[in-house]
Order: C-alpha cells, then structure tokens, then sequence
C-alpha cells in the first residue's frame, strides 16, 4: 500500500517536472530578463535605458506590438566600450514599453 502511494507520487513529480521543462522551453520564464536584455535588437538594454533623456524624440509610427509611439533616442555605448576602442553612437528608435530596438543608424564609432 505504502509502495503504491509513493510511487504516485514520484509519478506526480515526474510529470510535474517535465511539464515545467517544456513550458520553460516554450515560453522561457527562466531567465526571461537575459533575453530582453540581450535577445531583441543590438545593444544591451541597460545601455540603451541609459541614453533615454530628455532629448528623445516620440515618433509618429506607432510600436508593432503594444500601439505606443516610438522613440528616437541618442544612443552611445558606455565610456568603457570608447575606451577600449570598439565605441558606437547610433540614432536608436526603439519602444520603450517593449524594450524593442527597431532601427539604428550609426552616428560614429571609434
Ligand atoms: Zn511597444
């Protein structure tokens, strides 16, 4: 009897388990941060977060996903990247709301 209920239960975990796989698989809530940081468009967005101030300019296109204006903003990589010679300055249009980069035009690089 005891036999049985435990095996039931290891059953239970199993399937459990392997079904969180897959839906992490599926969808990826694990980790889901790195991947809009790193996954959508060119430059890590902590870097891009840094270069929206005051002269970023709401565009009349509206975003694909969520229908919010886009942005256009000054991006410039982070002191280090200039100092170690490999600097980018982009017009950067982007959704703020998404996270997403649309389209960048490269201003200057070192
Ligand atoms: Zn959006």
């Amino acid at each position: 009897m005891k036999k049985k209920v435990i095996l039931i239960v290891l059953g239970a975990v199993v399937v459990l388990l392997t079904s969180l796989w897959v839906a992490n698989r599926h969808f990826g809530f694990v980790g889901q941060m790195q991947k809009v940081d790193v996954g959508r468009g060119v430059f890590p967005w902590k870097d891009v977060e840094e270069c929206i101030d005051e002269r970023a300019v709401e565009l009349p296109s509206r975003c694909i996903w969520c229908g919010r204006h886009k942005k256009e903003i000054h991006f410039r990589s982070p002191s280090y990247t200039w100092e170690n010679l490999c600097g980018v300055a982009s017009d950067l249009t982007i959704c703020e709301h998404c996270r997403w980069q649309y389209d960048s035009e490269m201003t200057s690089r070192n």
